[in-house]
């Protein structure tokens, strides 16, 4: 299975004990969710779409991205531009970002209507987020919902995180308007039912399930923090139990991690109740690590593998 996760990633700068240093790393979405496909499906191609500039960060990224056993054949090299930058500040234990965002070259990823559609086309399995189609200008966010409607039309699984950040939209309205523009083409929804509650104002789990089906999506898997997931596919319905954590260190790609684990179930046709219950371990591993990229346990994906 083929796979291919479309969206940005950033340069982290997180603090370190001493004052004032900071280390550098790269995260984002979607780009995490393929990090840790990558580690949980080693047999599986996994690639991710993007662009970057052509300085010496976006260079570091790119190797990194190649180094991690992910695919960059389809990233795209804007000349005079460069990554987006994110900065992490610790007061009292509690996170805080700041983004410089507004000019990286990751927006411009969705102008090549052509480069976006061949890239689909040697994909099986296609991933995208709400946090993609912000970053992406009114052309850019058609470009790439048309091409993932063509994708799917074609018999291609297309999987949609709403990933709701409403500081990245212009207007509330924007944001569920355009998340159901996606949501309309994508076969499988991953929503985070804490965000559709407080922006869609859903009532319930059921209701953000029944509000995607309605969109058009076939499998949905509801995320709820420490409760139970939600899931529909076709027929089947149900819920499956969060383990308990003693502690919680960082819920920093909870939910990518968790989509992560479903994108893996796909590619390896397992049924999504297997595959939830692996994307709760992950996820449950990740929330007890610091950052976005926790190292992962062998023993953690061993008889799913
Ligand atoms: P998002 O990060 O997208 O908001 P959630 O907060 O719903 O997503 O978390 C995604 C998944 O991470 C949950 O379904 C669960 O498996 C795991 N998770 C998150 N918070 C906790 C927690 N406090 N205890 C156990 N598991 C958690």
């Amino acid at each position: 299975m083929r796979v291919l996760s479309i969206g940005e990633c950033m340069a982290e700068l997180a603090p370190l004990a001493a004052p004032a240093q900071y280390r550098m790393g790269f995260a984002g979405d979607t780009f995490n969710a393929a990090w840790y496909l990558a580690r949980l499906t080693p047999d599986a191609s996994v690639s991710y779409f993007t662009a970057v500039g052509d300085d010496a960060i976006s260079a570091q990224m790119l190797g990194m991205i190649r180094d991690n056993g992910i695919d960059t054949s389809h990233v795209q090299i804007v000349s005079k531009r460069s990554v987006g930058l994110y900065l992490i500040t610790l007061d009292k234990g509690e996170r805080s970002f700041t983004y410089w965002r507004g000019q990286s070259a990751a927006r411009q990823l969705a102008q090549d209507a052509r480069a976006l559609s061949g890239a689909m086309d040697q994909a099986d399995l296609i991933y995208f987020s709400g946090i993609t189609l912000a970053i992406l200008d009114a052309k850019g966010r058609e470009t790439l919902v048309d091409a993932a409607k063509a994708a799917r039309a074609a018999g291609k699984l297309v999987a949609f995180d709403p990933n709701l950040r409403p500081h990245l939209w212009d207007s509330p309205q924007e944001m569920t308007e355009t998340i159901m523009q996606g949501a309309a083409v994508s076969s499988i929804a991953l929503p985070s039912f804490e965000d559709e509650a407080q922006w869609f104002g859903d009532g319930s789990p059921e209701a953000t399930l029944n509000r995607y089906a309605q969109a058009g999506a076939d499998t949905i898997v509801v995320k709820n923090g420490a409760e139970a997931v939600r899931y529909r596919a076709g027929r089947d319905e149900g819920t499956v139990i969060v383990p308990q954590l003693a502690s919680v260190v960082d819920t920093t790609a909870a939910g990518d991690s968790f989509n992560a684990g479903i994108l893996a179930g796909l590619a390896k046709r397992v049924p999504l109740v297997e595959s939830i219950s692996l994307s709760c371990r992950l996820a449950g591993h990740v929330v007890q690590g610091n950052g976005a990229l926790v190292p992962v346990d062998q023993s953690l994906v061993d008889g799913f593998a």
